[in-house]
Formats: C-alpha cells, sequence, structure tokens
C-alpha cells in the first residue's frame, strides 16, 4: 500500500537531515495558538534526532508576499519547537545561500536547525530548479513529513526530492497509509460526508467519491446548489448558480448513493443573532436563507454513519462558527465519534468541530492537511510524495 522509503530505511548516523515540515502554524503576538502540527512532526524529528542525525527543518507559513516580511517569521515556531524537545533549537534567519550554509556547517548531530520561511522567496512556489539545488547544499537526506503540503509541486515539497536521497517521515507515511487505504480498500459501507461553503471547490472529490463510496452524505453551502438543482427554492441562501447544471449531472449520477438535507436550519440573516427557523427543503420563504441542515436530516446521516465500515468527512454542515446554526454539523461529530467505523476526518473546520466538541479521541484520523486529503480523495497523486523514492 506504501511503496515509499521512510526514514527508518536509510541511514541517518552522523548526516544533515533536511526535514520539510508543515510547521504552518497559527501565531498571534509571537506566540504559537494551536501547534498540533509541530506536535504531530515530533515524531520524525525525534527518530532521527536519537539515531545521531543533525536535523535541518523547513516549512512556509502563512501568505507573504515573496519577499521576507516578520510577520510570518518562523522564529517563534523555533522558540516554541525549544519547548516541546530537550535537545537544542538553533534558527537561521534565511532559508538558503550563505547565512543558511553556515548554520547548517555548524550544525552538531543531536541539534535542530530551523530555516526562515521558504515563501520569502518566488522561487519556491515555482519550483526554481536553482531554489532546489540550494535547499539540496544544506544537507545529505531530504525528508518530507509534511503532508499538509505535498499537494503542491514547490522547491521544497518537490524540486529538492531530485537532487538528495529522499524518503518520507512518520506523519507522511501515517497521512497515506489512513487515507490511500479508505480509498483503495475501505471497509465497508463506506460513507464520505461532505460540507462547506461550495460545491465548485469539490466537484472532483464528490464525483469520485461517488465511484469509489456506498453513501455520500452533503451538507453546508454546497447542499444548496444540490437542492436547487433539483428544483428547490433557495431564496437568499448561497447558491453557485453557475454549478447548478454540475449539481444536476452528479445526482444522475450518484442516484441513490447521494444523501442530501431533508430539512434546514433557515435564517433571516447571517448572523448568530438572526431569527432562526426549521423548515422542510420545499419551503424556504423569501427573505430567509439556509445555515445548517435540519434536525430530521442529522437523525438521517447519523443513522448511515452508524452502518458504516469507514466514514471519511470534510468540511462542517453549516455554519458552524455561529452556535445557532452550529447543530448540524456537531451532530454529524457526535454521529462520527459514535460509530465502530474506521473515521478519518480531514479539513480545518471538520478538524476543528470535532475537536470543539472533545470528541478526537474517539476519530481514527485526524488528517493535518485540508487540501492535500481532499486531492487524495479526489483521486489525485501527491507530488510531495510521489518525488520521494521507491521502496
Ligand atoms: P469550506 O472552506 O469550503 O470548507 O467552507 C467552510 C465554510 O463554509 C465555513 O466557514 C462555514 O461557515 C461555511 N458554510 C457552511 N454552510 C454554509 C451555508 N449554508 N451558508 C453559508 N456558508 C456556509
Amino acid at each position: 500500500m506504501f511503496d515509499k522509503k521512510n526514514i527508518t530505511d536509510i541511514d541517518v548516523k552522523g548526516k544533515k537531515v533536511l526535514v520539510r515540515v508543515d510547521f504552518n502554524v497559527p501565531i498571534k503576538e509571537g506566540k504559537i495558538k494551536d501547534d498540533t502540527r509541530m506536535t504531530a512532526a515530533l515524531p520524525t524529528i525525534n527518530y532521527l534526532l536519537e539515531h545521531g542525525a543533525a536535523v535541518i527543518l523547513f516549512s512556509h507559513l502563512g501568505r507573504p508576499k515573496d519577499e521576507p516580511d516578520p510577520q510570518f517569521s518562523l522564529a517563534p515556531v523555533a522558540e516554541h519547537l525549544a519547548t516541546l524537545i530537550p535537545n537544542k533549537v538553533n534558527f537561521a534567519e534565511d532559508c538558503i545561500g550563505e547565512v543558511a550554509e553556515a548554520a547548517s556547517a555548524r550544525l552538531q548531530p543531536g541539534e535542530v536547525l530551523v530555516l526562515e520561511n521558504t515563501r520569502f522567496y518566488k522561487a519556491e512556489k515555482k519550483n526554481d530548479p536553482d531554489m532546489a539545488m540550494k535547499f539540496a547544499k544544506l544537507a545529505d537526506i531530504y525528508v518530507n513529513d509534511a503532508f499538509g503540503s505535498a499537494h503542491r509541486a514547490h522547491a521544497s515539497t518537490e524540486g529538492v526530492a531530485h537532487h538528495l536521497p529522499a524518503v518520507a517521515g512518520f506523519l507522511m507515511e501515517k497521512e497515506i497509509r489512513y487515507l490511500g487505504q479508505a480509498i483503495a480498500d475501505p471497509a465497508r459501507p463506506f460513507v464520505a460526508i461532505l460540507g462547506g461553503a461550495k460545491i465548485s471547490d469539490k466537484i472532483g472529490v464528490i464525483d469520485n467519491l461517488l465511484q469509489k463510496a456506498d453513501a455520500v452524505l452533503i451538507g453546508g453551502g454546497m447542499a444548496n446548489t444540490f437542492l436547487k438543482a433539483q428544483g428547490f427554492e433557495m431564496a437568499d441562501s448561497l447558491v453557485e448558480e453557475d454549478a447548478v447544471q454540475t449539481a444536476k449531472e452528479l445526482l444522475a449520477k450518484g442516484g441513490d448513493k447521494l444523501h442530501l438535507p431533508i430539512d434546514l436550519v433557515l435564517g433571516n440573516a447571517f448572523d448568530n443573532d438572526a431569527e432562526s427557523k426549521v423548515t422542510d427543503v420545499e419551503n424556504v420563504p423569501a427573505g430567509w436563507r439556509v445555515l445548517d441542515i435540519g434536525p430530521a436530516s442529522v437523525e438521517d446521516y447519523a443513522k448511515v454513519i452508524s452502518e458504516a465500515g469507514t466514514v471519511v468527512w470534510n468540511g462542517p454542515m453549516g455554519v458552524f462558527e455561529m452556535p445557532k446554526f452550529a447543530k448540524g454539523t456537531f451532530g454529524v461529530a457526535e454521529a462520527v465519534a459514535a460509530s465502530e467505523s474506521v473515521s478519518i476526518i480531514g479539513g480545518g473546520d471538520s478538524v476543528s468541530a470535532i475537536n470543539q466538541s472533545g470528541l478526537s479521541e474517539k476519530v481514527t484520523h485526524i488528517s493535518t492537511g485540508g487540501g492535500a486529503s481532499l486531492e487524495m480523495l479526489e483521486g489525485k497523486i501527491l507530488p510531495g510524495l510521489a518525488a520521494l523514492q521507491d521502496k
């Protein structure tokens, strides 16, 4: 199933190992607000350190405008990492060139060096070969543990892998194993739950899952476009008019597999203080908008989920940021947690919902990569994974 070499397949003792991590964490006033992505990379980092490697970590952070910007510095990340491991953590104010090379040359086995944001250079996103070579100059071995960035072919996630022995880290392997297994050989019934604002972002995913899964449960704003395609009036709801035709085609293709809400929670404004009411799908009056799936839909979806062998969930069922319209999302979270299935949750919002409900322990796997997990569910090859050495 997982056919790439990992860090246990190579000798790392005394080597400089350049590890692409996904340390794109939320930072406020210099403090890390959520270090999930950092702790997820610790098994790889610790393994390398314990086996005598000098570890160089590099990552993007946020969306700087292709030039150095202190707002997006990884310095606070390096500081935070020093609180998570006992080893010495150094920081280099550049990710390539003289500063990075000198810091790498000084680095001792058992020590860590965190490089500055890779996206301070335009060449990173362009997968510029020269930038890839400059990264490669820093180390003897390349490890990709950044599952969350594996769907991007950038110099740090793809290009550099062509210039050094390149293998997977433990997080990368774990993510690919869970998602790969779910898609290729799921315990059945295989139930996919898809939500979020827009159908247009997830057409490829829905299409692929309609072939692979036994049931696809739809919620969130994207359900509105499907309901509109079925001829229901959606009044002031978010509807993607130019995706209605695609929704019709997916409905025809999906047949009984595709489940839509049977009732809805409406609001008379996009506001938690809005007046709200529950209706069935044929009664969305003028002046109202759909902001969540209704209680009967939650019950319907919960029944399908309770019988599942595998559940994959990406995207909220409603505007869950507003408590008045969060019941659908939290109801689905409870159903997933209560089921005996292999359950995999990806995408920032659904992960945040399961964490908020305190049920994350009951889920088999919480993915650190929203975009990457969606591309896997779509059946796409991840360039960051493809570039690694085969077993
Ligand atoms: P996405 O980034 O596509 O996964 O969408 C997540 C966003 O969709 C969340 O911020 C939700 O508030 C929003 N959302 C979910 N359901 C609805 C809805 N019925 N109307 C408007 N926005 C929604």
